[in-house]
């Protein structure tokens, strides 16, 4: 069987945890998550990163550090992961769906304007397979309306945009706020893990204390304090050392991984494309600088979506749909109006995610490819 997914393991990993074990601190916020924290402040540049437990954490960070209640609203694609809705929601945030762009799953900046209302207080983009969104449209939106941008990166770890000036700007650091995800099916990953990254620095004298359970602490451990109060909103938003540590072994390899990858992903582009006329391949836009998080296709519709999956499954292949448009979700629906956003719908509906991984190899690509060709009598 050729899987879809089979997580990276850096030879570091046993290494590192059995320091956790040597230095017996096993609770968060530790010698590795320090570590952590200077890896993506030295390669990435990031401004105040954190280590969260997942991307939904970083999510939920966001939520609270950017005061989002009852009452506000936000825009964001309906085309993806439940828990870039849930995170607002759990606070009593109004959701606005916006529809994909037709030839890509990310948010249509241009669908975001006639969203705006008096409440609407954040615009959240999902850079969907590690392509960036159209970030330069969203922030000129987002400043005109005095909004906020927050990124669910969660699939763009080592991924640009490039700006108007030509720069690339790593993801999640162009919004107030970044979200990543080191989840076992993301590029680097932890088993569960995150990443929160706070670039509008107004709420920096905040960030600690959400982080750490609305309190204190951090100046208690400094000795500016006697003890430690509760003092904000928060939660227990970071990892256990043990994570950390395995996250500290993995994060050195990203480059060599995102190499990786990119060949697998443009060995499947070279010899899927070209049939436009059957099936879609990826679009990926000039300001995009990705990190091949996925390869997929999209197909006619949802039967033949079934029948090529079904097929791929028969010869040991296994591609998976991905989301169901959060816009017809049951939750959704019991709450709200139904709406109609049709590029959103079609994604759910015909997109196909093949396998891709580090461990795998470009000739299983090539069966793959051949197997898809053979379903359309293209061989
Ligand atoms: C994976 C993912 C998440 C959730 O990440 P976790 O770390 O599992 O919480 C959120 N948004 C998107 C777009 C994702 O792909």
């Amino acid at each position: 069987m050729i899987n879809f997914n089979i997580p990276y393991i850096s030879g570091k990993v046993y290494k590192y945890l059995s320091k956790v074990f040597l230095l017996k601190s096993f609770s968060g916020n530790g010698f590795f998550t320090d570590k952590c924290h200077q890896f993506f402040t030295n390669t990435y540049n990031y401004k105040n990163p954190l280590l969260t437990n997942s991307c939904t954490s970083a999510l939920e960070m966001a939520a609270i550090i950017l005061d989002l209640k009852a009452e506000d609203e936000i825009i964001m694609p309906s085309y993806t992961f439940v828990s870039t809705a849930n995170s607002f929601a759990n606070r009593g945030v109004k959701i606005k769906f916006a529809d994909s762009h037709f030839n890509h799953p990310n948010i249509d900046e241009n669908k975001i304007e006639a969203l705006i209302t008096p409440r609407t207080k954040a615009i959240v983009v999902v850079h969907y397979a590690g392509v960036a969104c159209n970030m330069d449209v969203i922030i000129n939106l987002a400043n005109k309306y005095n909004l906020y941008v927050i990124e669910d990166a969660a699939q763009a770890i080592n991924a640009y945009y490039v700006n108007a000036d030509n720069n690339p700007c790593i993801l999640g650091s162009l919004g107030d706020v970044g979200c990543i995800s080191f989840h076992e099916t993301k590029n680097i990953h932890c088993g569960e893990g995150g990443l929160f990254i706070l670039n509008n620095e107004k709420f920096l004298p905040q960030l600690q204390y959400v982080w750490d359970k609305g309190t204190n602490r951090i100046d208690f451990k400094k000795g500016v304090i006697p003890f430690y109060s509760w003092v904000s909103l928060g939660s227990s938003f970071y990892p256990s050392e043990l994570c950390a540590a395995f996250l500290h072994a993995q994060l050195p390899d990203i480059e060599k991984v995102t190499r990786k990858r990119l060949m697998l992903w443009n060995t499947y582009h070279k010899n899927l494309s070209g049939y436009s006329n059957i099936f879609k391949t990826p679009h990926i836009p000039d300001y995009a600088l990705h990190n091949a998080h996925i390869y997929y296709i999209v197909v006619k519709n949802i039967t033949e979506r079934n029948n090529l999956i079904q097929y791929l499954h028969k010869n040991k292949i296994q591609a998976l749909f991905h989301y169901q448009a959060l816009h017809k979700s049951p939750y959704y629906l019991k709450n709200n109006e139904s709406i109609n956003l049709p590029a959103s719908e079609y994604f759910s509906d015909c997109l196909i995610r093949l396998p891709l991984y580090y461990k795998l190899k470009k000739s299983q690509v090539i069966y793959v490819c051949n197997k898809i060709k053979e379903f359309y009598n293209l061989l």
